[in-house]
C-alpha cells in the first residue's frame, strides 16, 4: 500500500478575544493535534496560534495585525501572554456555541 487515508474532523469554538470562531483539526491517524474527546470539557494539545495578516496601506507590506495564542484545557481557554487582544494572559471558561 502506498497511500494512507486520513480523515479530518474539525472542532470549532468561539473565541471572545477575536470575536469569531477558531478550529482544531483532528486527524483520524492521531497525527497533529490531540483531543481528549470530551465535548463539555475539551482539552487539545499542543497550543493553537492564530494570526491575521493585514496589508499596510503605506508600505504595501503584509503585517501581522492580530495574534491569538491559546491552549484549550479542561473546558477552559488559557490565553498566552503574546496575544494582541484584551484576554492575553487570562484563563476563561469556553463559551457555549450553537
Ligand atoms: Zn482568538
Amino acid at each position: 500500500m502506498k497511500l494512507k487515508k486520513v480523515e479530518v474532523v474539525y472542532y470549532s469554538f468561539y473565541c471572545p478575544g477575536c470575536k469569531h470562531e477558531h478550529q482544531y483539526s483532528i486527524n483520524s491517524d492521531n497525527s497533529g493535534w490531540q483531543f481528549n474527546g470530551n465535548l463539555e470539557k475539551p482539552s487539545f494539545t499542543p497550543s493553537l496560534l492564530n494570526t491575521m495578516p493585514v496589508k499596510n496601506a503605506e508600505t504595501g507590506k503584509w503585517e501581522e495585525k492580530e495574534r491569538c495564542h491559546l491552549f484549550v484545557t479542561d473546558g477552559k481557554i488559557n490565553y498566552c501572554g503574546d496575544c494582541s487582544h484584551e484576554y492575553k494572559g487570562q484563563t476563561i471558561e469556553l463559551p457555549e456555541i450553537s
